[in-house]
């Protein structure tokens, strides 16, 4: 072994803690430990220049297997919370800092330059050694494995991710301004916009399709702002003004002072699917409301008897009586009135606008349409609805629709008549209404597989009430469960949060 070479070897090892300690100044300075550096960690790197010290000065061969026990950071009592980047940090800034002391002993004239390559040829390896060494102890024995995965991924593991990214989704880039700066062929292909058309836009205005609210979409992007990651259903319009709807994933990506300066989008067509459930929820409709229309009859054609009564006797009678049959004809007339409105309500097409709503007022005159029809059916409605207005966001129509559907069900578990009880509380940032009726019940099996398209047990069932309101509870972020025995009963509980609850503004962590 050259001389010189030994003697650097040499004064690596005594200047080992010296240097080691050149490494903590560093990585307090670049900041990647904010906290104190711990004693173990100081030892455990000037070991590294010991072994290179001892490379070259005596034993390569050794030094090597020095280093690869020195990698395995449980055996040598490291502290392993850390990620791997900063172990790994540890290795290069060694090779910096030795970089460091030769050219100084170079310019000092007290190393001779040609020692240099020798000395890096004897160094080079060893770190290599000491880098993959990490990486194997560090993935084998997992210890930070979440910080980490990523950083064990080839190069190669990564395109292949890009290309499978770029083959299975609809994938846009845009930066703090949510200006486009990147987007994919299938992104192109979805909006009918060229790529050339849509870089440098406003990505939030270029697709506007008119069909969320401004509040809905400023709520967005105030959370991805914060740097949280936005999960929904978006509906945009393409080039030629056509709709389409993506089901949305948009990740920001934060600098240093925690502000987002990029955000990725990842998008799936949900056109066709959204198609579908549009077609489900009219033809169930349809079928509801001609369910109802016979129910209907019978209501209106009460007051109208009574009308017509009254109307008979009225030219014969004196002027007081006169006055109070006056007054009972119009009672039956906003009767008939309210009845025939809250049907058209869900008879009438109608865009799908989320707004606040009162839900004790939609729970009160579902119960008064269906009163009618229960009465007829020896079904008594016990009304234990909290009576403080409950607002929720939502769409008045489709959550009438829900209620009109699970008190219909309820109705035809009563063939013989009983009670069906609904009720409503406030769980947390929730409503929960149940309800309750006391008829045939169901057995597990069919427990397990109501909601389901087409799942009916009734002969003129369509089997589509449930899904319809399944979707429709799912769309307001609420959820509906099940109790149910057979020939005691069921409850249906419907949680909805209430205004202001966080799952309203679609938060996913
Ligand atoms: P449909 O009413 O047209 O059959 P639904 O989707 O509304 O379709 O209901 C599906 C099935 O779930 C019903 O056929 C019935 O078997 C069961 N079901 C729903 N609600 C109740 C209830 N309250 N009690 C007993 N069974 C019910
Ligand atoms: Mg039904």
């Amino acid at each position: 072994m050259n001389t010189e070479v030994s003697l650097f070897g040499y004064m690596l090892q005594m200047r080992s803690h010296l240097l080691a300690n050149k490494i903590t100044e560093i990585h307090k300075l670049r900041n990647h430990s904010p906290e104190p550096e711990r004693i173990e960690m100081i030892e455990w790197r000037s070991k590294l220049f010991q072994h290179l010290g001892y490379a070259l000065c005596e034993d390569f061969e050794k030094a090597q297997e020095y280093i690869q026990q020195w990698a395995d950071l449980r055996e040598q009592a490291v502290p392993h919370e850390y990620s791997l980047t900063y172990y790994l940090n540890s290795v290069f800034y060694s090779r910096s800092i030795i970089l460091n002391v030769l050219h100084n002993e170079i310019n000092d004239s007290t190393l001779p330059s040609s020692a240099l390559l020798e000395i890096l040829k004897i160094i080079d390896p060893l770190l290599d050694h000491a880098t993959s060494s990490l990486i194997n102890n560090y993935t084998i024995n997992s210890y930070n494995t979440e910080t980490d995965e990523d950083l064990i991924i080839t190069l190669e593991e990564l395109k292949d991710f890009k290309f499978a990214l770029n083959e299975a989704t609809i994938f846009a880039v845009t930066d703090s301004n949510n200006t486009i700066s990147y987007v994919n062929d299938h992104f192109c292909k979805i909006s009918k916009y060229s790529r050339d058309e849509l870089i440098g836009k406003d990505h939030g205005e270029i697709f506007k399709s008119g069909y969320h609210t401004e509040e809905y979409l400023d709520n967005i992007w105030h959370l991805i702002q914060q740097g949280k990651v936005w999960k929904g259903e978006i509906c945009n319009k393409a080039k030629d003004g056509t709709l389409y709807w993506v089901d949305t994933t948009i990740i920001p990506f934060l600098n240093f002072d925690g502000k987002t300066y990029k955000h990725i989008s990842i998008q799936y067509d949900i056109t066709e699917q959204k198609k579908t459930e549009e077609m489900l929820l009219k033809s169930e409709k349809l079928s509801l409301v001609g369910e109802l229309a016979a129910g209907l009859a019978h209501e209106i054609r009460n007051p109208l008897t009574t009308i017509k009564g009254l109307v008979q006797v009225l030219q014969e009678t004196t002027a007081d009586k006169k006055a109070l049959y006056s007054d009972i004809i119009l009672t039956e007339i906003d009767r008939i009135n309210y009845i025939v409105s809250e049907f058209m309500v869900l008879a009438k097409p109608h865009a799908v606008y989320f707004n606040e709503c009162n839900l004790t007022d939609i729970l009160k005159k579902v119960i008064y349409l269906l009163e009618a029809e229960a009465n007829l059916k020896n079904v008594v409605i016990i009304n234990d609805i909290a009576n403080e207005d409950v607002t929720l966001h939502g769409e008045k129509n489709q959550l009438t629709q829900v209620f009109v559907n699970l008190f219909k069900n309820a109705m035809e578990a009563l063939p013989n008549g009983g009670v069906i009880r609904v009720s409503t509380a406030v769980v947390n940032d929730n409503i929960k209404i149940s309800i309750e009726d006391n008829g045939v019940g169901m057995s597990e099996e069919q427990v397990k597989r109501i909601g389901e398209p087409f799942y009916t047990t009734k002969a003129m069932g369509t089997g589509l009430g449930l899904m319809v309101s399944y979707k429709i509870i799912q769309n307001h972020k609420g959820s509906i469960s099940v109790k149910s025995e057979l020939n005691k009963g069921t409850t249906f509980d419907i949680m909805l949060p209430l205004v202001g609850n966080k799952a309203n503004i679609q938060q996913f962590k």
